[in-house]
């Protein structure tokens, strides 16, 4: 598409997180007119450092910009950083790590159902390579993730292992989620073999979708990760930001799109939150689809408003290193208070950096945080991340505005139905990042890098 602008034009992006710093970047650098609109006070969205504490520096929920896989995207955004004393890298398959029933599994983030009670595993196995094998391009699709983890993978793993784990991630029974939902969590494939005999299953598309690698690690990674040595991911940002403004980004944050003026269905001029009206050929929006269309005054009240989950993030300082070397650790019972363990020591500098994130999920708005927060300073020692007698040092409780959406039909729909409707009533508006409906970095700055279209000019 953008080979339909010529050199000069402009370009507005709204949302400053990853996917709008990064596409404003690409498209500064072909020579266009980019002005970036972010509501908030600083850019970075998700991708954030959330808290400092001395130069202990904590994240939000993502913490490691990844490679693409695209060589000039990814030239673009780490060539600088490959070659910094600043910033580490490395390409071995992250270390993520999870607690279910209790016990901690250092080979890999998935469930691990060798761990049931042995009649309770004989079970599971049985139903597995029981459940009949079907081509889902034949097949109706499950309509909830009750039906389909019922037909994919049988009765006792839903109701032993994805009925608990699902209700503690998401607060939802499985009759309530999409058929998705437990993918966007990472916890379809189950550990249920041991490595010689997975590798053979796996060979098979139908078992390879299912069942989980004993360790992940025994896997050759392509993905490059970066973290800095000071800073969190907000460093990353920041260099983003300088870059930008570099290649010539205006910047306006703490600024919404009031209005939308337009031509046909071409949207020629915004009206900013600041008095401003800026003239435009191209609109880029990684914000809320539901903001665009309110800004053009499409009235969305027939579709639903999507619900979050409140997430609280619990950060602490303390005095030993950790006794794993997990970057992250998954928990799965419901038991546990805590949802994923952040360890920075073990993406920066052992033992110069104990220090950690733990995010929960908090439904209860009148929850005692201080209470939670020595409960799941507990839940570390307990499940053996940290040494019994580690002594937390500084602890600060965050809580974020808005954490995981519900994973239901409805929000689905309701957040296609939108996207459906910005198609509809516009013609040069492209919605990038979250916005687009594509969940991780990786999927969406590979989706933006399409969606450009002109591969040899976005190259050049
Ligand atoms: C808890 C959690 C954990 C995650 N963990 C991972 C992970 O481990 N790995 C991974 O790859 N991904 C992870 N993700 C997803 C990842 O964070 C996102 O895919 C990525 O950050 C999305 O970038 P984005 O730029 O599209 O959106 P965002 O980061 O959401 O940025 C959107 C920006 O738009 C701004 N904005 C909103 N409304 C307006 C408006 N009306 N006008 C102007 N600006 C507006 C926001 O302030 C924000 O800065 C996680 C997400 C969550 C919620």
């Amino acid at each position: 598409m953008i080979e339909n602008y010529s050199k000069g034009a402009k370009i507005t992006l709204v949302g400053g997180g990853i996917v709008g710093l990064t596409t404003s970047l690409v498209l500064a650098k072909q020579g266009f007119d980019v002005h970036l609109i972010e509501a908030a006070p600083k850019l970075g969205g998700l991708y954030s450092t959330a808290y400092q504490y001395q130069d202990y520096y904590f994240d939000y929920g993502s913490h490691l910009p990844l490679s693409t896989g695209i060589p000039p995207l990814d030239r673009l955004m780490f060539a600088e950083i490959e070659a910094s004393e600043d910033w580490l890298s490395f390409s071995d398959t992250l270390r993520e790590y999870s607690v279910f029933n209790h016990a901690l599994n250092q080979n890999t983030q998935c469930i691990d159902a060798r761990k049931l009670a042995p009649e309770d595993y004989v079970q599971i196995v049985a139903e597995l390579m029981n459940v009949p094998r079907y081509d889902a391009a034949t097949v109706a699709p499950a309509t909830n993730l009750y039906d389909l983890i019922t037909r994919d993978y049988g009765e006792k793993l839903r109701e032993q292992v994805f009925r608990p784990v699902m209700r503690k991630l998401t607060g939802l029974e499985l009759e309530a989620l999409s058929p998705i939902a437990h993918a966007l969590h990472g916890v379809q494939r189950v550990v249920m073999f041991d490595e010689v005999q997975t590798k053979e299953l796996k060979q098979i598309p139908w078992y390879d979708d299912r069942i989980a690698d004993t360790n992940p690690r025994h896997r050759v990674s392509h993905t490059w990760k970066y973290y800095p040595k000071q800073g969190g991911c907000g460093a990353f940002i920041a260099y983003l930001e300088e870059k930008c403004k570099a290649a010539g980004v205006t910047f306006s944050l703490e600024t919404q799109v009031t209005g939308l003026t337009t031509a046909g269905k071409k949207v020629t001029h915004l009206t900013l939150s600041n008095g401003q009206t800026i003239p435009n050929e191209l609109l880029v929006w990684t914000a809320p689809p539901v903001f665009l269309l309110r800004a053009l005054g499409v009235d969305t009240t027939h579709i639903a408003v999507p619900k979050f989950r409140p997430s609280v993030l619990f950060h602490y300082v303390f005095d030993k290193p950790a006794l794993t070397n997990g970057h992250y650790v998954y928990f799965y019972d419901e038991a546990h208070k805590s949802y994923r363990t952040t360890l920075y020591e073990n993406m920066v500098d052992a033992n110069t950096h104990n220090h950690a994130t733990v995010e929960a999920f908090v439904t209860d708005r009148n929850a005692d945080l201080d209470a939670l927060a020595a409960e799941i300073w507990q839940e570390q020692m307990t499940a053996g991340l940290l040494p019994p007698d580690t002594q937390c040092l500084h602890q600060h409780v965050q809580q974020l505005p808005s954490g995981w959406p519900d994973l239901t039909n409805a929000f689905f729909e309701s957040q296609e139905q939108l996207r459906q409707l910005v198609s509809e009533e516009t013609q040069n508006c492209l919605l990038l990042g979250r916005a687009s409906g594509a969940h991780h970095m990786v999927p969406q700055l590979v989706n933006m890098w399409k969606q450009l279209g002109d591969e040899a000019a976005l190259a050049a």
